[in-house]
């Protein structure tokens, strides 16, 4: 199985990719991260990213791609994949569509987690607040003011791609203000039922 989960920020797409990854074998792969590592490293790549990232903004759709396509014959990626925060443009998501056909891998849907606004900066200062009493850095994106070019980013460029899968009969709806356990029980509902069709 390989599906996307599809949502703004905050609502909730790396928890649930967790709780997937353990209960169905899949593998998280996360742009998101990826780039942070990148940051983390120091490489030529993350220090172009960081200025991008810490603006809200989206990097360059060929880098990501680029990124994504490097994971996609890994061997822990064979048991399928979740793509958390990937694809975020409409040409991204057809870019997935080419390599996932290219090879033979083909997705099994697009998960969209719905959340109402108002609670993603209710969330962030949550995430903040966990992180520091975890003794965890907070990401450098993780501040009001970014969260809201971050919004009108996927505002505009990446809820697009909704009506590009909804086309394709290929987009499931779940309500992401239900609790964690609830939401992860129907994104498990329609696994199974993708799993037996
Ligand atoms: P995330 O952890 O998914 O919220 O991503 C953090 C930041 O990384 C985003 O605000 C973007 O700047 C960048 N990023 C992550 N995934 C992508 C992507 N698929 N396309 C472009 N930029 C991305």
């Amino acid at each position: 199985m390989n599906i996307i989960l599809l949502g703004p920020p905050g609502a909730g797409k790396g928890t649930q990719a967790k709780l997937l990854e353990e209960k169905f074998g899949l593998k998280q792969l996360s742009t998101g991260d990826m780039l942070r590592a990148e940051v983390a490293s120091g490489s030529e790549l993350g220090q172009k990213a960081k200025e991008i990232m810490d603006r809200g903004d989206l990097i360059p759709d060929e880098i990501i791609v680029d990124m994504i396509a490097g994971c996609l014959d890994k061997p822990e990626c064979s048991g399928g994949i979740i793509f958390d925060g990937f694809p975020r443009t409409v040409d991204q998501a057809q870019a997935l569509d080419s390599m996932l056909e290219e090879k033979g891998k083909p997705l099994t849907g697009v998960v969209q987690i719905v959340v109402d606004e108002t609670v993603l900066v209710e969330r962030l200062n949550t995430r903040i607040r966990q992180a520091q009493e975890a003794g965890e850095e907070v990401r450098s994106d993780d501040n009001e003011d970014t969260l809201k070019s971050r919004l009108e980013v996927y505002r505009n460029q990446t809820a697009p791609i909704i009506p590009y899968y909804q086309s394709e009969g290929q987009l499931f709806k779940v309500d992401g203000m239900a609790t964690i356990e609830d939401v992860a029980e129907q994104i498990e509902g329609f696994l199974k039922s993708a799993q037996a069709a």
